[in-house]
């Protein structure tokens, strides 16, 4: 076998699975303490978005011209098996990475980004609005929205949208309408900028402008994490990953990733969730916004202005301002409710790693591979040689499947910080 494993077009899932009938219990349901929230839900939701949140079937069809939308941006990605990464760890391990930097948006982001534009134009609207914290689901949605002939109003946390200015011009330039958040767009935003706390924003300062916007301007909102819609589109990695190890009779023994907000990390776990009870599931996250090993399981706001019903997942706060890290995909407050849910049950372990060994392996992961991840990514590499270790104690074979959730030729800034 070859270190490269493709699908080919007609290979590639018709279908996306949703994990909420085969979850251990039933999901917390989201809960409406203003009496308010569960009607804006309703309105800024795209109708099939909404039915896909509540589904109880396991496989949604996914319509031919989002199918055809997935070939044009590059879908089916590769699985690619890290040689030379795994030679490093002089262990008995086998490292298969699903290479979702593939896509020219460069992370898996496009997945769900395509979905949603997709729907919200079936309303016959002709604007779609969203968050973005270092500027990837921002892109994956300007990309979209121009792709399915829709506007879209982008709101990027403050600080990002200063400092990632390569980002911002990739999303204008694919047709995004993007501002620095908090912003005087919104009377939310216009009240937060009133305290200094919030003058770099964050994400859940953005949700909350781009929410209102979309009430405001009869608009659609598309969430980038979190919920359960999302999540679904975003398993079309994962499905297509089991075909592709499936095919070649690799069973692997660990499923690992990162969490910004849970969907990407989801979308690649849990189409094995139900098959693969054996293999272990391990999900890192950042050290400095520690909410799976520092947060609490509870009903929070996934919104800091509140717009949002609340939903049951780990948090450290709504209100939390995250530091201002590299990886900021990594910054959200909460961890999506499904994956929450597992996670409190112990089926997934969560990791935190730190900003410096991160850049580490980022490092020496290029150098072995030749291919440079996104900080993001990078998070998840530290596990690998967890296991590494466990796997030259107990002599034992392990095979290890990891997200590769995006690139980072956008994030060249940030590691330049390791050459100064
Ligand atoms: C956004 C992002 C993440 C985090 O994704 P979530 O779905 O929010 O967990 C991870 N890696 C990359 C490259 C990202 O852009």
């Amino acid at each position: 076998m070859t270190n490269r494993i493709d699908l080919k077009q007609d290979e590639m899932p018709d279908h996306w699975y949703n994990i909420l009938p085969d979850l251990p219990e039933q999901l917390p349901p989201p809960r409406d303490d203003t009496g308010r929230a569960i009607e804006v839900l309703k309105s800024v939701f795209p109708k099939r978005v909404l039915e896909h949140e509540f589904s109880a079937e396991r496989n949604i069809k996914m319509p031919d011209d989002v199918r055809e939308l997935y070939f044009q941006v590059g879908r089916p990605t590769p699985v690619i098996r890290a040689k030379r990464f795994e030679n490093y760890f002089n262990a008995p391990i086998e490292i298969y990475m699903k290479m979702e930097g593939y896509t020219f948006a460069g992370s898996h982001k496009i997945n769900s980004a395509l979905a949603q534009a997709y729907y919200s134009k079936m309303e016959g609207v002709d604007l779609i609005t969203t968050e973005t914290g270092a500027g990837q689901w921002g892109i994956a949605v300007a990309m979209a929205s121009s792709l399915n002939n829709l506007k879209a109003k982008i709101f990027m946390a403050g600080a990002s949208y200063y400092q990632k200015t390569y980002r911002v011009t990739m999303m204008k330039m694919l047709g995004g309408d993007v501002n620095p958040s908090p912003s005087k767009l919104t009377r939310i935003g216009q009240e937060l900028m009133k305290d200094e706390k919030n003058k770099d924003g964050s994400l859940g300062i953005a949700i909350s402008e781009a929410v209102e916007y979309a009430l405001e301007h009869n608009g659609r909102y598309n969430v980038g994490s979190v919920v359960n819609a999302d999540i679904l589109y975003k398993t079309i990695a994962g499905l297509e990953a089991r075909k592709q190890l499936e095919i070649n009779g690799i069973e692997p023994n660990y499923i690992i990733g990162v969490v910004g907000g849970g969907s990407n990390y989801s979308g690649l776990a849990f189409p094995f969730y139900k098959d693969y009870k054996n293999a272990k599931y391990i999900a890192a996250g950042s050290f400095e916004v520690p909410k799976m090993t520092k947060g609490e399981y509870k009903y929070d706001y996934p919104d800091t202005g509140k717009i949002l019903p609340l939903v049951k997942m780990y948090s450290i706060g709504y209100d939390f301002i995250p530091p201002p890290i590299y990886a900021g995909g990594l910054r959200y407050h909460g961890v999506a409710p499904s994956l929450s849910l597992l996670m409190k049950d112990g089926i997934v372990q969560p990791r935190d790693y730190d900003q410096e060994t991160v850049f580490r392996y980022a490092e020496l992961y290029t150098r072995m591979e030749g291919y440079i991840p996104a900080p993001e990514t990078a998070h998840a590499l530290p596990i690998i040689s967890e296991i590494a270790e466990i796997a030259k104690r107990e002599h034992k074979k392990k095979i290890v499947l990891m997200s590769f959730s995006g690139h980072g030729l956008l994030d060249l800034g940030s590691y330049s910080s390791m050459y100064s």
